[in-house]
């Protein structure tokens, strides 16, 4: 390999790991907000600003790539050979080495339009002033967000390198390196409208599923963030406001969802028990209705120590706490046994198998 083309590829990995760092890269060090860790402050403590700050200094090492290259090319002398790969009279060399000198100072130009009259137009300002109310400016909605973010309680999502989901007590925020994204959740519906499934692993074993969410807001710009699955109960939980999810919409289901599913189906087999006794709500979850009794139904077998015992305990548990109940005594480690194994009664510790759950005679499907 020549050394030019070495360097070609070399300034274009450079290029890549600078606009899109990946994981290697950061622990580095070598990311723009190491660098100049000092001029963009704590992210912690003035998130927005923070980014402000950031996305400036962003555009502004973006511009700088293409002149950064030829300049480059010129102090190691491959200037020459890159003048050939453009064919003909240089036309396009001439060009490119122009927008490259050009770029900086429109970067500049743009930055200074952005800094101007209190930052009125920058991109993050725009959204933000979008959210204010009647009288305040957007450093009143910024401080709230900021007050918001450093609290406990905040959190956030990666799912690339560059694009940031935060959700705060109130406001939903997605970061990107030029701009904000966000609305404050009482402005805001979402909306599951896809699901992508991405298989990691060459044994099939593991496979991810990503989500888009759409966010469409009443006051500032609709955006779609982008979230793992497994990352979705958390969301949800954090979000004021639920999450619709489009019906043609295939979540993952987790082994714990996949197991109550089939623990569920089982029970519903089972001979049903009747009873007309006074009821209290289900001790596991305190909210819904008894819903099971456990008693002896399956076969013993010679060996005595194996065998399920009766439970007199009087109907106390729905059949979602029992399922989690019985799924929480089994192996992690032999999922595949899990429904051929055996329990105790939470109560009387009395042994009990699939077979010995009965539903109650009430409980209507
Ligand atoms: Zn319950
Ligand atoms: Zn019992
Ligand atoms: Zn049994």
């Amino acid at each position: 390999m020549s050394s030019e083309v070495a360097f070609n590829l070399f300034y274009l990995l450079i290029c890549f790991a600078i606009i899109y760092p990946h994981e290697e890269f950061i622990s580095t060090g070598l990311t723009i907000q190491n660098c100049m860790g000092n001029f963009l402050g704590s992210e912690k403590q003035q998130f927005i600003r923070y980014h402000m700050k950031k996305s400036m200094l962003n555009l502004f090492v973006y511009s700088c790539l293409p002149l950064v290259y030829i300049i480059l090319l010129f102090l190691l002398g491959f200037e020459s050979e890159f003048f050939e790969l453009f064919t003909g009279s240089g036309v396009c060399w001439r060009i490119f080495a122009a927008s490259s000198v050009a770029a900086p100072f429109i970067a500049l130009f743009e930055l200074k339009r952005w800094t101007e009259s209190n930052h009125k137009n920058h991109p993050i300002v725009k959204q933000l002033t979008k959210c204010c109310n009647n009288n305040n400016d957007w450093e009143a909605v910024a401080s709230d967000i900021e007050n918001e973010y450093r609290r406990l309680g905040s959190i956030s999502f990666k799912t690339n390198p560059i694009i940031k989901i935060v959700v705060t007590e109130n406001w939903l925020l997605k970061v990107t390196p030029l701009t904000i994204f966000l609305t404050h959740q009482s402005d805001a519906t979402l909306c599951v409208n896809q699901a992508q499934n991405y298989q990691l692993s060459h044994m099939g074993a593991s496979e991810t599923q990503f989500l888009n969410i759409e966010v469409k807001c009443t006051r500032a710009d609709n955006f779609t963030i982008r979230i793992n699955s497994v990352d979705f109960k958390d969301l949800e939980d954090r979000l004021a406001r639920s999450i619709n999810i489009l019906p043609d919409v295939r979540f993952h289901k987790t082994v714990t969802e996949q197991f109550l599913e089939v623990f569920k189906q089982t029970v519903r087999k089972n001979p049903k028990y009747n009873t007309d006794m006074e009821l209290d709500q289900c001790i596991g979850c305190l909210q819904a209705n008894p819903q099971i009794k456990l008693q002896k139904q399956c076969q013993s077998t010679e060996n005595q120590s194996m065998n399920c015992t009766n439970c007199f305990c009087k109907p106390m548990w729905c059949l979602d706490c029992i399922g989690k109940w019985f799924m929480s005594k089994q192996d992690p480690e032999l999922k595949n046994q899990w429904l051929a194994s055996k329990c105790t009664c939470p109560m009387c510790r009395a042994t009990f198998c699939l077979l010995d759950v009965s539903l109650l005679g009430s409980v209507e499907e």
